[in-house]
């Protein structure tokens, strides 16, 4: 165990440019301890990404496969040129469309960063956050920061303080607690060096607004299909999986219902996610968590990771899923929601 502490920052009302709170967690990032801070997405877990021993310490917290590369976090144009050997044209669009903010380009790395963060790749993953957190945090420490999010390996990603204290108390030096994260999903990670350019994970960008941008784009054939390995590394481990046996349910609510008032017949404890329109319809269910609304996706993606966390506090045994549009950010919602149920389908 290490003395984990905590770092209150008020984004809305606090000086950040002099926050000491801030200067405190950043010390200890260039002395080479890991700190976690609230980013527009989600909760990351930063260390040095010059620094081996500060990347090895973040995957020990986490427990994260050694062959999953982490993202490496800049607040500045100069630190991505340090980083990176070539910014494309492409790549030059999407960063002035969408930096800072929730996208993360895979570009050649120069070996600036240590080659724990790229786990031997010769690609490094770069991403510009536009949380006032994260950037005061970066530029305070002058390092660029590479920051996966910041729970143990395979459960949901961390969207308030409370969820990185519960999985990684006495594993990291510190957590900025700056309120809860925006988004609520991760940062979309697409390839810069194919053409055209390839999304290898679905998130907060949608596919619609790189296409507004850049034209078409493609498609990671390993998200999708099983034969095929996905080029991002992360994507092929289980995630975001809450304890209880998840299923998704395309049919909707009447199939769920028929569902759960099966179960009445077990002596399982019944779990059912859904949105705010449609609460009221499960009366059978012993837990009924609402991540949303369904007519506005944005919500649903903000609340999700909290509500697959509250489930496993409500100690169920099966959770029935409503499924949502794979418009916009509903990619990166399925996505994260077919992963938490281990691809698990009721039709
Ligand atoms: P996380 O750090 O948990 O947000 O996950 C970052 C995602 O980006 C994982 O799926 C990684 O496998 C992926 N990633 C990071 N660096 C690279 C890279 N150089 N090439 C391809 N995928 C990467
Ligand atoms: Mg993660």
């Amino acid at each position: 165990m290490i003395e984990t502490q905590l770092w209150r920052v008020n984004p809305e009302t606090a000086d950040l440019e002099n926050d000491l709170q801030i200067k405190a967690a950043a010390k200890c990032l260039s002395q080479g301890k890991i700190v976690a801070f609230p980013t527009e997405t989600v909760y990351g877990l930063g260390g040095n990404a010059k620094f081996r021993d500060s990347v090895q310490k973040i995957y020990e917290a986490k427990g994260r496969p050694s062959d999953n590369p982490l993202i490496v976090h800049v607040a500045t144009a100069e630190q991505v040129r340090e980083i990176c050997t070539e910014i494309n044209p492409i790549a030059k669009k999407l960063m002035d469309a969408f930096w800072p903010g929730p996208l993360t380009l895979v570009l050649p790395s120069r070996g600036e960063v240590s080659d724990a963060v790229t786990a031997g790749l010769s690609t490094v993953a770069v991403r510009m956050p536009s949380h006032p957190v994260a950037r005061a945090l970066i530029l305070a420490s002058g390092l660029p920061i590479a920051a996966p999010s910041a729970n143990s390996s395979g459960h949901p990603s961390p969207t308030k303080a409370d969820h990185v204290l519960h999985d990684l108390y006495g594993k990291i030096a510190g957590i900025v607690d700056g309120g809860e994260t925006g988004v609520g999903v991760e940062s979309t990670v697409v390839d810069c060096t194919t053409t055209p350019v390839t999304i290898l994970r679905p998130g907060g960008v949608s596919r619609e607004q790189l296409e507004e941008v850049i034209g078409p784009v493609a498609d990671d054939p390993g998200l999708t299909r099983p034969d095929q390995t996905p080029k991002a590394p992360g994507m092929k481990y289980k995630h975001y999986a809450p304890e209880a046996t998840m299923y998704l349910v395309p049919a909707g609510e009447s199939r769920i219902q028929e569902l759960v008032a099966h179960e009445k017949n077990s002596d399982r404890r019944v779990g059912v996610l859904t949105t705010e329109e449609n609460q009221k319809d499960f009366p059978q269910a012993d837990v009924v968590l609402t991540c949303g609304r369904r007519s506005d996706p944005e919500s649903v993606a903000h609340s999700l990771f909290a509500i697959l966390r509250a489930f496993d506090a409500e100690n169920v045994d099966v959770i029935y899923s409503e499924t949502f549009s794979e418009a916009g950010i509903g990619k990166a919602v399925m996505n994260r929601l077919s992963k938490a149920a281990a691809g698990r389908v009721i039709e």
